[in-house]
């Protein structure tokens, strides 16, 4: 069902709503939708992590993607970079580009992105609204005192490289995206991986002081550990049978596609991080599944098994 909606009715009858603003005292936003920028009061001797990811129809979901799983994910993949930084999500804005205001999905998307909004505890402050075809901007803020945020650039020689989760489910997931009437159980876990990706906010906070590096997995575990190497100076070893794969992919795929889900499959948006030996004690403490994969050693690059991975991960505009 399609009904003329001027953008602002749209705003107004679904983005500028309490449940996805939250309560009027959030000390952080001074003034939220409705003027021509948000004004935010970030904490005292707090840096703000800024981050922002879109997706856009027929590249990063299908075209007929439920909206209110789309919600979800356009939300969690934007919060997973605050994660990766050990910031606190705050709020967000949303840049929506819609084909058509149609109210049955604008209705859907905008209540899977108060759920995921407070699962994340954020709250949404500002936008825009244009018509074309199908995209979803998300732009997140988080805080991180001041000098304590998870870099790319702070590896060192020496550091142990480790993972959360289980990986490759994403990615398998992409193979049943279309396939609606499958009832298996096991894809249903994978499509969960895709679509609910469970951003690691609290492993990213609890990460300040101890790990030297972090990053999220968005682009394929190897891809994204490479970023990490080059940024500060040295190369990543990782040992295949040390890889935590996904117990889904594991028990559908043979043993090369799982691994390759694992080690080169995008979207799992576990973190990957360095942690010096001396802090592994304290890291070992914390309540996370987390599995130590290699090592930081001199050199450049990412090796797997002593093999140089010339590249790995999705890239958009690789020739
Ligand atoms: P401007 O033309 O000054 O950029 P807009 O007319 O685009 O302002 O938006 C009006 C108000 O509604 C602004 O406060 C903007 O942040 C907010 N807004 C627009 N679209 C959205 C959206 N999809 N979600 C949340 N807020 C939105
Ligand atoms: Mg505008």
């Amino acid at each position: 069902m399609s009904q003329a909606l001027s953008e602002f009715d749209l705003i107004a009858r679904y983005f500028d709503v309490p449940a996805l603003k939250g309560s009027e005292d959030n000390p952080f936003i001074s003034l939220s939708i409705g003027d021509d920028c948000a004004l935010l009061q970030p904490t005292p001797h707090h840096q703000l992590a800024v981050s922002v990811d879109t997706l856009v129809s027929g590249i990063h979901f299908p075209v007929n993607v439920p909206p209110k799983l789309l919600a979800w994910r356009s939300l969690a993949v934007s919060v997973s970079d605050l994660a990766a930084m050990g910031a606190t999500p705050r709020g967000f804005t949303l840049a929506l580009t819609l084909p058509e205001a149609n109210s049955d999905w604008l209705a859907s998307f905008a209540s899977g992105l108060a759920e995921a909004a407070q699962h994340y505890g954020v709250v949404l402050f500002g936008g825009d609204t244009t018509k074309g075809p199908l995209a979803i901007s998300v732009q997140v803020f988080g805080e991180v005192p001041s000098g304590l945020a998870l870099r790319r650039d702070g590896a060192n020689i020496g550091d142990a490289v480790f993972v959360s989760g289980e990986l490759g489910g994403a990615h398998v997931a992409l193979d049943y995206l279309a396939d609606e009437a499958n009832q298996d159980p096991l894809v249903d876990q994978l499509l969960q991986a895709y679509y609910k990706p469970d951003a690691a906010i609290a492993l990213g906070q609890a990460l300040r002081g101890v790990a030297s590096a972090a990053v999220d997995i968005s682009d394929g575990l190897l891809a994204d550990l490479g970023h990490i190497a080059s940024r500060s100076g040295l190369s990543i070893t990782v040992h295949s049978h040390l890889i935590p794969v996904h117990p889904a992919v594991s028990a559908l795929c043979n043993k090369d596609r799982a691994l390759a889900a694992a080690t080169k499959g995008g979207d799992d948006y576990q973190l990957a991080f360095c942690v010096p030996e001396s802090k592994i004690p304290d890291l070992l403490a914390l309540p996370f599944n987390l599995t130590r994969i290699g090592t930081c050693k001199s050199g450049a690059g990412v090796l797997l098994d002593d093999q140089h991975i010339l590249s790995g991960g999705f890239q958009h505009f690789e020739v």
